[in-house]
């Protein structure tokens, strides 16, 4: 068991686990290897002390050396899900189950970017895990929607299994084909349906379905974990990053407004005290 589960491999969850880690406490970092594509893209950083005009590569390189240098490595997995309570969560990815006596969400802004109806319809007919449920549509019509290329050999599973497959690539130059494969170039807005998901909703356009495969790296903290309260479209947190599930932390453009890196590093140290305090409670 980890003391603390840290999700998100952007400058809030770095920060979060450098200091869970001086802190003395075990730790499991969920991440990109490169830590954050976000993060690379500014061209030129001017807000961030002591480090004027830098690249946000050279930013996120720097973070990754840091965290590499104290043995800090990102576990390349997607979390799906934080299930238990204070005290004993288990965290889902595509892969493992890791448990962890507390967590930090530091998801980023992508996050939150959940379409209408996918926290609800989750578990029941929408799928973040190609390789976990898809047997389940054998000879059935499903949904997929991918937002990197990266994803294409899920997709393409996914593909040979179904029946029919409404694909929507949120990238150009899809390569995968086939006569069972429509390509709807439009991202989906909405999931409909009442016990299970039945209808995916488009601009444009609509299509029946009998799942939706989601696949893309960042997963809105509203669907991570069920009962967090949402603050239009934010994770609410008080002051010491705490949310409103004990246990659970937040830090960075997940929490809200500005999204920037300097306060992502600080959030993510404050939430990184704030858990080892909590354990220290327990
Ligand atoms: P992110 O950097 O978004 O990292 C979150 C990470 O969590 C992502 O890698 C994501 O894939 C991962 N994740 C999400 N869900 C899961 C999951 N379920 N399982 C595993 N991993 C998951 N800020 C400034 O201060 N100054 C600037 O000059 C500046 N310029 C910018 C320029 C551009 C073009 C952009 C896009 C942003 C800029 N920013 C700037 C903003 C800055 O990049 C962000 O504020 C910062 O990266 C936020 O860090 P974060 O850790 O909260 O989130």
């Amino acid at each position: 068991m980890y003391d603390v589960a840290i999700i998100g491999g952007g400058p809030a969850g770095v920060s979060a686990a450098i200091n869970v880690k001086l802190l003395g406490k075990t730790v499991v970092w969920f991440g990109e290897h490169d830590l954050s594509n976000k993060g690379a893209l500014a061209e030129n950083i001017k807000n961030y002390p002591g480090l004027y005009a830098i690249t946000g590569k050279e930013l996120m390189w720097a973070f990754k050396n840091h965290a590499e240098s104290m043995e800090l490595i990102p576990v390349d997995e997607i979390v799906t899900g934080v299930y238990g309570k204070g005290g004993k969560f288990d965290v889902l990815t595509k892969e493992n189950v890791y448990k962890a006596k507390s967590v930090i969400l530091a998801t980023g802004a992508q996050s939150i970017q959940s379409a209408e109806g996918e926290s609800r319809l989750v578990g029941k007919g929408i799928s973040y895990c190609a390789t976990c449920d898809g047997f389940l549509y054998r000879g059935k019509t499903i949904g997929v929607y991918l937002t990197e290329k990266k994803y294409e050999h899920e997709a393409a599973f996914l593909c040979e299994i179904a029946k029919e497959v409404y694909l929507f690539p949120l990238y150009k130059n899809c390569e995968i084909k086939g006569d069972n494969v429509k390509i709807i170039l439009k991202k989906p807005t909405a999931f409909l349906g009442n016990e299970r998901i039945e209808e995916i909703i488009y601009a444009g356009g609509k299509c029946k379905v009998d799942g939706m495969f989601i696949l893309k790296s960042a997963i809105s903290p509203a669907v991570l974990v069920r009962d967090v309260r949402m603050d239009e479209g934010h994770v609410w947190v008080d002051r010491n990053m705490a949310t409103s599930v004990l246990g659970v932390f937040a830090a960075g453009d997940c929490t809200g407004r500005p999204y920037q890196y300097a306060k992502a590093v600080g959030e993510g140290n404050v939430a990184a005290h704030s858990a080892v305090e909590y354990l220290s409670k327990l």
